[in-house]
C-alpha cells in the first residue's frame, strides 16, 4: 500500500471539497440567473423594447408605449 502523510491527505480532501462546493454554487448562480431572464424578460410587441417584469406572469405593461400585452403575443 502507498504510504501517504495524514496532513498531506487531510489537505488534498478539503482543497476537493472546497472544489465541489464552489463549483456547485458557480453552476446553481448560473441556472438561478437563467430561470430569472426567462421568467421576467418581456419585449412589447408594438416597440419591440425589452424589459425586466418581475411582477406579472401573464400580462405586462410597457414601459416605453405604455401598451398592455400578453407574455406569447408577437
Ligand atoms: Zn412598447
Amino acid at each position: 500500500m502507498i504510504k501517504i502523510p495524514i496532513d498531506l491527505a487531510t489537505t488534498f480532501y478539503l482543497i476537493i471539497s472546497v472544489i465541489i462546493l464552489f463549483m456547485w454554487i458557480v453552476f446553481e448562480k448560473k441556472r438561478k440567473y437563467i430561470e430569472i431572464n426567462e421568467n421576467t424578460l418581456w419585449k412589447c410587441p408594438l416597440c419591440f423594447y425589452e424589459y425586466i417584469d418581475s411582477k406579472n406572469k401573464d400580462i405586462s405593461r410597457c414601459p416605453r408605449c405604455k401598451a398592455l400585452h400578453k407574455k406569447d403575443e408577437k
